[in-house]
């Protein structure tokens, strides 16, 4: 028969459950189908987001040629172009898929069971692209858990999947010549050729390799303390890296697990729980992204101002640490994530903005957007999610520029404007005297804007907004 490896978000061979699980089943009389099913309504053009995962994409894409491995790439709804594969090649009686627990691929997921059930096609499906799947995890009761710390706990003493290093592939696969492929192979093309990043970076597994061995080496032993800090640039850099599968998750664990115990090897590993709470969490509460998961703030009643939003999107507040990390957001693809909720805290509390608004903008701009972390992120933030900042905690935007920059460097790094303040002012340069912002040619509203907010004002506003809506 025929037997097809439906790639989704896990763009590697290495250590890759349903693609090893597929050789390891099959017989040599078996004909053996690497596909990519592209889905027009999934895209989100223009956007970094979609760039990058086409990037990554087109990297899996020649690299699985190099290794003799081909990809077919289907082009259109998804049902009919599996039905019309379905119609070309009756023999075809067997797919494998690493599963999507949570959100749209979900859907999908559940909705393409049938079609599989009326096709007489037998689903082989994995979970690979966490270390605990979405159900692994719950309390003694059955339940599942709504806060970290337990459900960390409780991960930790978990025994997690080995980590399976593919060194060879066993198997031969043929490119195949059908109309179908032939169309979804030129459509592949045209997406790549649009593909407009304005920064450049590798992508693939080796270059995954390279970030997660090069973070361990230099990083790892002062990530506890230097995970905070922008300007260090201390984290791994793995996100994107995992949000479209080029790195197995279990090679970071284990790779991880084979350096001696330390407080940061600790706080690491907690960061790669986090990722699969935030999964069970979209899991657990589907309709998250567009509904606060805690029902007493599903009546609050945001402002539109979108004159602020513009100012937030662009870099604009007059915020030196929210301006740069949103100008680094829109630079790189990428924002460090201490920097993260200090935007994301910003929009909400001291614009009162809704949150949503700016979870679709991460999505947009992200090269590591994953749905589960990122809306996690934001309804932590906005006081709503499950284990989230209590409301009555507020960040106070310079503060936190000033602990977690305290020279200004990633201030200045990212806004060449404020190149020139000296440190006493770089959190606040509005208030520079007058003769200084002469003396260094800054004139503070015009060259740099003054403070869209008055932060303190706001405070008492935003408990107000909580506790009477
Ligand atoms: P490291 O510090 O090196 O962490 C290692 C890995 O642990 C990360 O690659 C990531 O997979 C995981 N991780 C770390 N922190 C978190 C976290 N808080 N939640 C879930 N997983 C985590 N992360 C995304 O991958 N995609 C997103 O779309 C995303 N959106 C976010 C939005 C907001 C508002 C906030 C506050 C956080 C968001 N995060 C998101 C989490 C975090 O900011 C990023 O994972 C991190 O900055 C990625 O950089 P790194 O790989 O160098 O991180």
């Amino acid at each position: 028969g025929k037997t097809v490896m439906w790639f989704r978000k896990d763009l590697r061979l290495d250590d890759n459950t349903a693609f090893n699980k597929m050789i390891e089943e099959s017989t040599e009389t078996d004909e053996l189908i690497c596909l990519f099913q592209l889905n027009p309504t999934q895209f989100l053009e223009e956007s970094f987001n979609h760039a990058a995962f086409f990037n990554s994409l087109n990297t899996f894409f020649e690299h699985t040629e190099a290794k003799g491995v081909s990809i077919h790439f289907l082009y259109g709804d998804l049902e009919e172009t599996f039905t019309e594969l379905k119609k070309s090649y009756q023999e075809w009686d067997k797919i494998y898929f690493n599963k999507d627990e949570r959100g749209f691929g979900r859907q999908r997921d559940q909705d393409m069971l049938a079609f599989f059930e009326n096709n007489q096609i037998r689903v082989h499906s994995y979970q690979d692209s966490h270390l605990h799947g979405v159900e692994e995890i719950k309390k003694p009761t059955g339940e599942s858990y709504k806060v970290f710390t337990p459900y960390f706990r409780k991960w930790l003493t978990l025994p997690k999947s080995p980590y399976e290093r593919t060194t060879k592939i066993t198997r031969s696969f043929e490119k195949l010549s059908h109309p179908l492929f032939r169309n979804g192979q030129k459509e592949f093309e045209k997406i790549v050729e649009n593909i407009n990043l304005p920064f450049d970076y590798e992508c693939g597994e080796a270059a995954a390799e390279e970030v997660l061995k090069e973070f361990i080496k230099n990083h790892l032993h002062d990530y506890q303390k230097g995970r905070d800090y922008p300007f260090s640039d201390q984290t791994s850099k793995l996100s994107r890296f995992l949000r479209t599968g080029e790195i197995s998750i279990r090679k970071v664990w284990y790779a991880l697990n084979a350096e001696p115990d330390s407080d940061s090897r600790q706080t690491f590993i907690s960061e790669l729980c986090w990722r699969d709470f935030y999964n069970m969490i979209y899991f657990e509460n589907p309709k998250q992204k567009t509904q606060e998961i805690k029902e007493q703030y599903r009546q609050l009643q945001w402002t539109s101002n979108q004159n602020a939003f513009e100012c937030w999107k662009e870099g604009q507040t007059g915020f030196p640490i929210v301006d740069a990390g949103m100008r680094q957001l829109n630079q790189i693809g990428w924002m460090h994530n201490r920097v993260r909720m200090i935007v994301a805290s910003f929009l909400i509390k001291d614009l009162m903005i809704n949150w949503r608004k700016g979870e679709e903008y991460f999505q947009q701009k992200l090269v590591d957007y994953d749905p589960a972390s990122n809306i996690g992120g934001w309804q932590w933030a906005a006081s709503t999610g499950t284990d989230a900042v209590p409301y009555f905690r507020i960040f106070n935007p310079t503060l936190q520029g000033k602990k977690f920059d305290p020279h200004g460097d990633f201030i200045r790094q990212y806004i060449p404007e404020l190149k020139a303040v000296p440190n006493e002012y770089i959190h606040e340069p509005s208030k520079m005297p007058a003769a200084l912002q002469k003396d260094i040619a800054i004139s503070c509203g015009k060259d740099y804007p003054s403070p869209i907010v008055d932060h303190q004002k706001i405070r008492s506003e935003i408990l107000a907004f909580f506790k009477t809506n």
